[in-house]
């Protein structure tokens, strides 16, 4: 079993990679290490966030170490919530931030966006990037309690309902984290 440091404190997100990458893994989180210094993703990028949080883990335990960092990208807003998209109106207010994405797109036609996941492995070897993404549309008012973030106004493309409307389980077959994490799973295992 091959030990793996996820640089987050939140349990759930611990918790879901787990379940993804099955019991070949053990997954640690930064709880588990008493790392409590809070890391500043000032990168201009999904990848260069995703690497500071996955290079700080790995220097501070010698454990090959991930990062994630992920964003719902809106077309027609130039790309914004992008790396912004946890704190686009207010820290983690999911609320607020739905509410100011569905302001600026009233009366806009294209509701193209897609969700993506950068992971960041980072160990002896140096970095190595893995990508997931799930296009969709935005819709124009919230729908659905699953989930978390902008799960109630996307639709992703082939389906009828929101993220936030389907069972977890049906999100995570299809999500952009899912396909990150397979594309790791696949590269570990060559
Ligand atoms: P993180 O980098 O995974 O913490 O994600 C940053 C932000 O992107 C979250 O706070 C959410 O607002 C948004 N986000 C990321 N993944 C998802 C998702 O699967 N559904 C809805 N929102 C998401």
């Amino acid at each position: 079993m091959k030990n793996l440091l996820v640089a987050t404190h939140n349990l759930h997100k611990k918790e879901e990679i787990q379940q993804i990458l099955g019991k070949d893994f053990l997954v640690k989180s930064l709880s588990d290490f008493d790392l409590h210094d809070e890391i500043i993703e000032d990168g201009l990028t999904f990848e260069a966030n995703a690497q500071i949080k996955a290079q700080y883990c790995f220097e501070k335990t010698g454990i090959p170490s991930i990062g994630d960092d992920s964003g719902l990208v809106i077309e027609a807003l130039d790309g914004r919530p992008g790396i912004f998209s946890a704190r686009y109106a207010g820290n983690h207010n999911f609320e607020k931030n739905i509410s100011k994405v569905l302001g600026e797109m009233e009366n806009v036609e294209n509701r193209k966006a897609y969700f993506i996941t950068v992971l960041c492995l980072f160990d002896e070897n140096g970095a190595q990037f893995f990508e997931g993404t799930v296009h969709g549309n935005i819709l124009t008012e919230n729908k659905g309690h699953q989930g978390f973030g902008y799960d109630p106004i996307f639709v992703p493309e082939g389906h009828e309902i929101t993220f936030a409307e389907m069972q977890p389980e049906e999100k995570n077959k299809i999500s952009h984290r899912k396909k990150a994490f397979d594309k790791f799973l696949k590269v570990i295992a060559e």
